[in-house]
C-alpha cells in the first residue's frame, strides 16, 4: 500500500441490526409504486448483453430538463460520492491543496487525500456559519486547487448563505464545489451561479429526498468544459443501464418526491422542539437530519444506550469541534416517536407532549 495510506482511518457509519435507523440521512419513504411499475418495464426493455450507453445521454438529458440547464452541464455518477471522487481525481493529486470548513462532511477530505492532495481545514464559528471576509481570506493564504463548501451541511444542518459562496468564487482560483446533498431542503441552492464562466460545480445525489439510496446515482451540474474533462477521467460505463432507467424513471414522478419533503419538514420541526424540551442543544437544520448536544450526558453513553433500545444514531462526538454532538436523521413519525422516546427514558425525563401525526397515504409506508 502507499506509504501515505498508513494512517488513513475508512469512513463507514455502523450498519448496526437494529428497528430503527437513524443514522445516514436516508428518506424512512420509499419510492412510488407506480415508480417500480415503470421501472420494471422499463427494465425488461433492456439489452442486456450490450455495454449500457456510455455517456448516459438519455439521463443527462433528464436531469438538464429537469433544472433547466444544457445536458452538457450534467455529469452523472454512482452516488454523488463517485461525482466527487471524480472531481478529485481531476482536479486535486498530489502537489496540490484542497480546502475544507469544518466540521463538514468528512468524505471531502478523505477523497482528497486518497488523491495525494493536502487537506487543510479552515474553521467555522462557534455557531458554524462561516464568516466570508475569513473564509476569503483563507482561501486566498492557502491557493486550493479545489475548494468544498457543502449547503445545507453535513453534519450540522446550516444553510450557507450565498454571501459566502459569493466571497469564495471571488477569492478563488481553483474549483468551487458546492455539495448539496440535502438541497430540496434548502431556501436556496447554488445552481444560478453556474455557468461556463464560473469554476463551480454543485453536486446532487438521488439517495436522500429522491429515496434511492440503495441505488448509488449522483450528478453535478458545472461548466461544460469541466464536464467534458470529467468525462475522460471517469471509467467507460460506469452507470450501468439500469441505474439510467431507474434515475430517468424517478424523474417522472417529481411531486412524490416534493411530498415527501414536506413531510419530512414537518417530522424536522417536531424533533427539534422535543429535544429542546429535553433540554438538549439543537442545532437549527434545513436538511433531514438533526445535529444536538446531549448537554449533561455523555454522548457516547446516551448513543449505546439507544442502540440498547432498538435506535441508531450518528456519534459525532469524537469529531473536530462537535464534542457531546450526536446527529438524528429523521424518520417515519412512529420512528420519531421511538428515538424520542428511548431518549426521554435516558434523560430521565418526562415524555414529549406532541402526537405524530399520521403520513399522508400518497407517501408510502
Ligand atoms: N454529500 C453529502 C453532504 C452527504 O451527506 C452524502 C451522504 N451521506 C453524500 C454526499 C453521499 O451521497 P451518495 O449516496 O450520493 O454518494
Amino acid at each position: 500500500m502507499r506509504d501515505d495510506f498508513a494512517a488513513l482511518a475508512g469512513y463507514h457509519s455502523a450498519q448496526v441490526d437494529v428497528d430503527v435507523r437513524l443514522n445516514t440521512n436516508e428518506s424512512p419513504f420509499p419510492p412510488p409504486p407506480s415508480w417500480f411499475a415503470d421501472f420494471s418495464r422499463g427494465l425488461a426493455e433492456i439489452a442486456w448483453n450490450r455495454y449500457p450507453e456510455r455517456m448516459a445521454s438519455g439521463l443527462r438529458r433528464d436531469i438538464g430538463a429537469f433544472h433547466d440547464v444544457d445536458p452538457a452541464r450534467v455529469f452523472a455518477a454512482n452516488g454523488s460520492n463517485e461525482v466527487l471522487q471524480t472531481l478529485l481525481l481531476a482536479y486535486a493529486g498530489p502537489g496540490r491543496r484542497v480546502v475544507v470548513f469544518e466540521p463538514t462532511y468528512q468524505l471531502h477530505g478523505q477523497i482528497a487525500r486518497i488523491t495525494g492532495a493536502e487537506v487543510v481545514g479552515g474553521l467555522r464559528r462557534d455557531d458554524f456559519s462561516l464568516d466570508p471576509a475569513a473564509a476569503a481570506a483563507f482561501v486566498r493564504v492557502n491557493q486550493p486547487a479545489v475548494t468544498f463548501l457543502c449547503s445545507p451541511n453535513n453534519p450540522t444542518g446550516l444553510v450557507e448563505s450565498p454571501a459566502v459562496l459569493d466571497a469564495i468564487l471571488d477569492a478563488s482560483t481553483g474549483l468551487v464545489v458546492v455539495d448539496e446533498a440535502y438541497a430540496e431542503f434548502s431556501p436556496w441552492s447554488a445552481l444560478a451561479r453556474v455557468s461556463d464562466d464560473e469554476r463551480l460545480v454543485v453536486v446532487r445525489t438521488f439517495s436522500k429526498t429522491w429515496s434511492m439510496a440503495a441505488l448509488r446515482l449522483g450528478y453535478l451540474i458545472g461548466p461544460t468544459w469541466l464536464v467534458a474533462r470529467l468525462d475522460k477521467v471517469v471509467l467507460p460505463y460506469h452507470l450501468d443501464a439500469a441505474k439510467q432507467l431507474a434515475g430517468r424513471v424517478a424523474l417522472r414522478h417529481v411531486e412524490d418526491m416534493e411530498r415527501r419533503v414536506s413531510v419530512l419538514v414537518e417530522e424536522r420541526g417536531r424533533v427539534s422542539a422535543a429535544l429542546s424540551d429535553l433540554g438538549a442543544e439543537v442545532f437549527t437544520s434545513a436538511s433531514n437530519f438533526v445535529l444536538f448536544r446531549t448537554t449533561g450526558h455523555d454522548a457516547t453513553v446516551v448513543w449505546q444506550r439507544l442502540v440498547d433500545a432498538g435506535v441508531l444514531v450518528r456519534d459525532c462526538s469524537g469529531w473536530a469541534h462537535l464534542d457531546g454532538c450526536l446527529r438524528v436523521t429523521i424518520g417515519l413519525p412512529a420512528e420519531n416517536d421511538r428515538f424520542l422516546a428511548a431518549l426521554t427514558d435516558i434523560f430521565g425525563g418526562r415524555h414529549p407532549r406532541r402526537q405524530s401525526p399520521s403520513p399522508p397515504a400518497s407517501v408510502g409506508r
